[in-house]
This record gives C-alpha cells, sequence and structure tokens, in this order.
C-alpha cells in the first residue's frame, strides 16, 4: 500500500465547528474548535528516523517510508487531497492557574486515517510552522526536543504504557532559534518535524476553553463528538452519558500515572492542556526518568514549576486536573454528583494501580494487607541510599530473597557511603520481603512477573542524549539503534549491557531540561 492509499475520514473538522477565518495569524478564536491552516514548507527535508510498528499500523512499508514523497509529506512540504490540515484551539491551567486560550502552536493535524482495521489514527505533525495558536514562538521545533518525544513516544508504547505514537521524524534542513523563554539560549539549531499519532488529540484543555467564555453549547457539541467518536461504547444520548464517559477519562487517567510510576517517567509539565482525554501519555517535553530513586526529583527545571511536577506528585497533580476537567464540565448541567463520582473513580483506580504495581513489582502473587508498607519500606530505604529504582527492581527479579544480600545489588549504588550505611536496612528489608513471599507462588512463576513489570530498559536521559548529539553531529543512526534496544525493554538483550547501566557521573545534572 502506498501513501495514497491511506483512507481518510476527518470527523473533527467535519462535525466541529472551525473559525471561517484561514491562515497563521495570530487571534483569539471565539466560538469554534480548530482553524484551518497548512504547514509551512521546508528548506530540505529528510527522514531520520521512523517506527515501523507504526507504519505498519497505517498499512505502510519501510520502503515507502524511504521515498521523497514520505520526507515531503511528513516534513510539511505536500498535503494530500484527501487531508483538511487545521490546528485546534484549547486552552488550560498551567502550573496551577488559568491560562486562557492556548491552542496547537506548533502541531498541525494533516487528517484521520481509518487503516484497514477500521482503527482511526490521527496523524500530527509537530513543528510544522505557525498557527493562530503560535502566540508564544514560531511554530518550529528543534531537533533534540523532536528526537525526545519520536523516541520517548515509542519506547513508551513498548514498555505497556498508554501513549501517543510517533510516526517519523525528519529534519528540515532549517535551523531555528528557540525561544529565550524556552530554554535560556538563543543559539541556532537544526530544525525537525515529528508526525505524532493517536487515535485523538483532545485534551481536557479543548473542554474548559468554550465554558471560560460562557460558550456552553461548543462544549455540549465537543463532549457530544468525543464521546462518539473517540468513547463509542457510551451511547452520547443515554441518561447517564456525562457521568459514564467522564468516569471512563478518571479511570484511564488513573491506569495512565500509574504507569508511570511503576516505570519511573516522569512527565515534568502535566499542565490540563497536556492531558490527553484518552489517558495517553501526551506532550513530551522536558519529562525524564528516574535514575536514583526519589519522589521528589523533576525534570522540569523552572523553579516555580519545581515542587508541582516531582515524580511522587504525579497522581495527586492527575486528579487536581481531573477537577479542573469537572469544574468545566460542571457548566452542562447543574448535577455535579455524576462528576463527584468520576472523581472518586479516579482514586479507587489509582489505588488498585498502586496495589497492583506492588505486587507486580516484587512479584507477590496477589495483594495482602502490609504489601503497600513493604513497598513504602523500600522505596524509604531507595531515597536515603540513593539506589537506582531501575537496576535495583530488575536485580531484584532475579535474587533468591531468602540468601541475597546488598552485593546482589552492587551495580544499582550511586554512592558508596550511602551504600555502606543503608546495607543493614536491606537486609532487614530483604529477610521482610522473603518472610513475605514464603507461602506464594514458586520462583520461577514469581521472576516471570517480575520481569515483566520491571523493565531493564528505559529511555534515561543521558542515553537520548547522547542520539542528540551524534544527530546534531550529523550521524542519525543513533536513533534508530537506540529506538531498537527500546523496542524491547523487558528481555535481557546480550550485548547491550550498556544501554541497561546506571547513569553514568558526568550526566548527573544535565538530567532533562529540553523542550
Ligand atoms: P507546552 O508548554 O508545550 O504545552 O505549550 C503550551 C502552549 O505554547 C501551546 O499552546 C503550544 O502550542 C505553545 N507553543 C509551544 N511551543 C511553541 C512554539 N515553538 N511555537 C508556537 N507555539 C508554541
Ligand atoms: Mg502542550
Ligand atoms: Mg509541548
Amino acid at each position: 500500500m502506498s501513501l495514497a492509499d491511506l483512507q481518510f475520514d476527518n470527523r473533527f473538522v467535519r462535525e466541529l465547528p472551525g473559525d471561517p477565518r484561514e491562515g497563521p495569524g495570530v487571534r483569539q478564536v471565539h466560538g469554534a474548535l480548530w482553524s484551518k491552516v497548512e504547514p509551512t514548507p521546508v528548506e530540505a527535508p529528510r527522514v531520520l528516523a521512523v517506527s515501523r510498528e507504526m507504519l505498519d499500523a497505517l498499512g505502510l512499508t519501510e520502503a515507502e517510508a524511504a521515498s521523497r514523497e514520505f520526507a515531503r509529506l511528513f516534513g510539511g512540504n505536500a498535503i494530500l487531497s484527501d487531508m483538511a490540515p487545521y490546528a485546534s484551539n484549547y486552552g488550560g491551567h498551567q502550573f496551577g492557574h488559568w491560562a486562557g486560550q492556548l491552542g496547537d502552536g506548533r502541531a498541525i493535524t494533516l487528517g484521520e486515517v481509518v487503516n484497514a482495521a477500521g482503527e482511526r489514527w490521527e496523524l500530527q505533525l509537530k513543528g510544522a510552522g505557525p498557527t493562530p495558536y503560535s502566540r508564544t514562538a514560531d511554530g518550529r521545533a528543534v531537533l533534540r526536543s523532536s528526537i525526545r518525544e519520536f523516541l520517548c513516544s515509542e519506547a513508551m508504547h513498548h514498555l505497556g504504557v498508554p501513549t501517543t505514537r510517533a510516526l517519523s521524524l525528519v529534519a528540515t534542513g532549517e535551523s531555528v532559534v528557540r525561544d529565550m523563554f524556552y530554554d535560556g539560549h538563543a543559539a541556532p539549531e537544526p530544525g525537525a518535524v515529528v508526525c505524532r499519532v493517536a487515535p485523538s488529540f483532545i485534551r481536557f484543555g479543548h473542554f474548559e476553553l468554550p465554558p471560560s467564555r460562557g460558550d456552553v453549547p461548543l462544549l455540549d457539541k465537543l463532549v457530544r463528538f468525543c464521546i462518539r467518536r473517540d468513547f463509542p461504547h457510551i451511547d452520547a444520548d443515554g441518561p447517564n452519558a456525562l457521568g459514564d464517559w467522564f468516569g471512563e477519562v478518571c479511570e484511564r487517567t488513573a491506569v495512565m500515572v500509574g504507569h508511570w510510576m511503576r516505570v519511573g517517567f516522569v512527565h515534568g509539565v502535566m499542565n490540563t492542556d497536556n492531558m490527553s482525554i484518552l489517558g495517553l501519555t501526551i506532550d513530551y517535553g522536558p519529562y525524564g526518568w528516574i535514575d536514583d530513586y526519589d519522589p521528589d526529583w523533576t525534570p522540569n527545571t523552572t523553579d516555580a514549576q519545581r515542587r508541582r511536577y516531582r515524580f511522587g506528585q504525579q497522581p495527586a497533580v492527575a486528579y487536581w486536573n481531573l477537577g479542573r476537567l469537572a469544574g468545566a464540565l460542571a457548566q452542562l448541567d447543574g448535577d455535579v454528583a455524576p462528576l463527584q463520582a468520576g472523581l472518586a473513580r479516579y482514586v479507587e483506580a489509582y489505588e488498585r494501580t498502586e496495589r497492583g504495581n506492588a505486587v507486580a513489582k516484587l512479584g507477590l502473587g496477589a495483594f495482602r494487607d502490609g504489601d503497600l508498607e513493604l513497598m513504602t519500606a523500600l522505596q524509604d530505604w531507595m531515597k536515603a541510599t540513593e539506589v537506582d529504582m531501575t537496576l535495583f527492581f530488575r536485580a531484584l527479579c532475579d535474587v533468591d530473597p531468602g540468601t541475597a544480600g546488598p552485593d546482589d545489588f552492587a551495580a544499582a549504588f550511586y554512592d558508596e557511603g550511602k551504600r555502606r550505611i543503608g546495607e543493614d536496612g536491606l537486609r532487614e528489608w530483604l529477610s521482610r520481603y522473603a518472610a513475605r513471599l514464603a507461602d506464594t507462588v514458586g520462583d520461577p512463576a514469581r521472576r516471570e512477573v517480575m520481569r515483566r513489570a520491571n523493565p531493564r530498559y528505559v529511555l534515561r536521559n543521558y542515553l537520548a542524549q547522547q542520539v542528540i548529539d551524534r544527530a546534531t553531529a550529523g550521524d542519525a543512526s543513533g536513533i534508530a539503534e537506540l529506538l531498537d534496544v527500546m523496542r524491547r525493554p523487558y528481555d535481557d538483550q546480550p550485548g547491550r549491557e550498556e544501554f541497561a547501566a546506571r547513569r553514568p557521573d558526568w550526566a548527573r545534572e544535565k538530567a532533562g531540561c529540553s523542550m
């Protein structure tokens, strides 16, 4: 199948009101959920990486991805006749405050593909040039942030975390001067465009904007549309459609955050404009991965944001964000009980994922009272002793808890002094753990479960940074290499131990930071 055979069904623009004014001029858009705008062509589009799984999902081949047409299409230099490019209109709460209209300032949807299996995949270019919502910058993206989004989207997918996907990464052949506001320096850098893909890119902020302007009918249209298109199993005209739908959004958000906590992912900018209504991880900006276990760590280095978007804070921030969404939805009809029930469902669902994470990560078989305390005791010890989260849990899969000691976890310690202080605590915890395991599933079964919950490979910040440095110097091959490792994060991959190593000392303060 070739690009020309992609089947489009562009429901967002067909069923929802758009702004009659076309083109990129920055403006406030009232009464409409999108604006027609086409990608701005780039100098020299060149494909740097593709996801073969995503190609597959669209029915495309790698040969197709190597064509000039593919680079032109996903670099923003061409559109197919059945595409209907637009930027969407949303608002959001950023860092705890209502921020008004935001919108797709550097994202342009090309259209909604329906594949042979009937799945809907919206194709969206990020970094494709100005839109009516590009208040703050030029609508472009730099190569480093695009590599980070491309790799992390696919790595998260392979880890089993709900996420938007990435089809392609295309170099533009142009340089971009990034706004000072975003990273504090203004040197020109290579530009790139990522084609990200998801069944829907609707965010909490899409629902917040219309009622903030008193436009409840537009909110009503969007809710009905979203239920019909993205939650077709719910009857949009049923008596409790709103409650059923919001409850499911809450549930999915809890499941997503539960996965983040399981694998050590820190989103870094959990504003309501960066929360997907489908409970997908979206908007890979200054995200990061936990190396040494520290619930207070955040990759977002802006001081004002430090406290809010820490690793350990994520479940609470998701709940707060759902509260903002509920507040917007409450404008639809006076009855807030179904919305309150949805928020309660979040709490319940998150607690379930927490128990599930403890059971799976520790290989406990089935949840019992005291298991969360067992996990918390381990986490407290890991934090105090500065232990690598990924390496520790992976090592735990393979030890015999009855006889294991600190040496079995040698690779996971960052600090010798803290290790010595922490050794007794570890022995104590291991004996507690061994006692808990005494009458559960046998060891081979325990290990199997644990190895599927505790990845060996995660997209550590410094691994991505090394690939970025190479690509910036002209060698993009590291992107595909790293993606290939991240394809099987739960398998031991002989010869690829270097990708499963502890963060080197030189990388300590370089973590995160890119947008
Ligand atoms: P973010 O912090 O990435 O969630 O973005 C917040 C808002 O800023 C959104 O409306 C984005 O579309 C907009 N924005 C971010 N980066 C750019 C850019 N390079 N050009 C134009 N708008 C941007
Ligand atoms: Mg955003
Ligand atoms: Mg962003």
